[in-house]
């Protein structure tokens, strides 16, 4: 149903197609950026843009970056032997805030959903146990989120990697059950780190 002209309708058809949101919320925000003077609406515009040009992912975590590899896989004060697996960028912004973890991480860029239609061949699963073999990995964390998610996620890595005869342990429960990692804070991720188990291998 496009109630409005061409340019508005096309406006809140874009803002609509991003994550969380609703049809309500686009119509809303589209309203407030037609409100706004051009130059504000612009720097938006051109926010975009410029991130858009600038920033990749990094070809070893993938992770965000600028330029070619990431500024945790090239900080040599890391510890490469360990790698904490997350399903988004963001996620690593939640570890780090922790205080707690210094080896690096592998960002899978999603997790296993059978509803989404989401595999493992869609994330970066080949690419994680290609570093394994090739970095001298001796643990991987699997620090995907605690919902079904995230745990079918963890289970099925826990499944491939154990063989490889390496530690591989998961987040302690206490994180809030259903949620994101983003939105626990420092002090609970942090004991969830610190309390993380080894998969038993089957
Ligand atoms: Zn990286």
């Amino acid at each position: 149903m496009s109630v409005y002209a061409g340019p508005v309708q096309d406006l809140i058809d874009e803002l609509g197609r991003l994550p969380g949101v609703g049809p309500k919320s686009a119509q809303r925000i589209a309203f407030h950026l037609l409100k706004l003077p051009k130059e504000d609406a612009l720097r938006l515009a051109r926010a975009i843009g410029e991130a858009k040009d600038r920033v990749t992912f990094c070809p070893r975590c993938f992770n965000i970056a600028e330029g070619d590899e990431c500024s945790i896989c090239t900080d040599t004060r890391r510890d490469a032997t360990v790698i904490c697996v997350v399903e988004e960028s963001r996620d690593i912004v939640a570890v780090e805030k922790t205080g707690e973890y210094h080896g690096r991480y592998h960002v899978l860029q999603g997790a296993i959903s059978p509803i989404e239609g989401i595999g493992p061949d869609q994330l970066k699963v080949k690419e994680l146990l290609a570093r394994v073999d090739a970095e001298g990995v001796q643990e991987v964390i699997l620090c995907t989120n605690p919902n079904i998610e995230g745990e079918a996620t963890a289970m099925y890595l826990g499944r491939l990697l154990k063989p490889l005869g390496l530690r591989v342990t998961r987040i302690a429960s206490g994180l809030p059950v259903g949620g994101d990692l983003e939105y626990a804070d420092e002090l609970t991720l942090g004991r969830a780190l610190e309390g993380r188990r080894d998969v038993e291998g089957d």
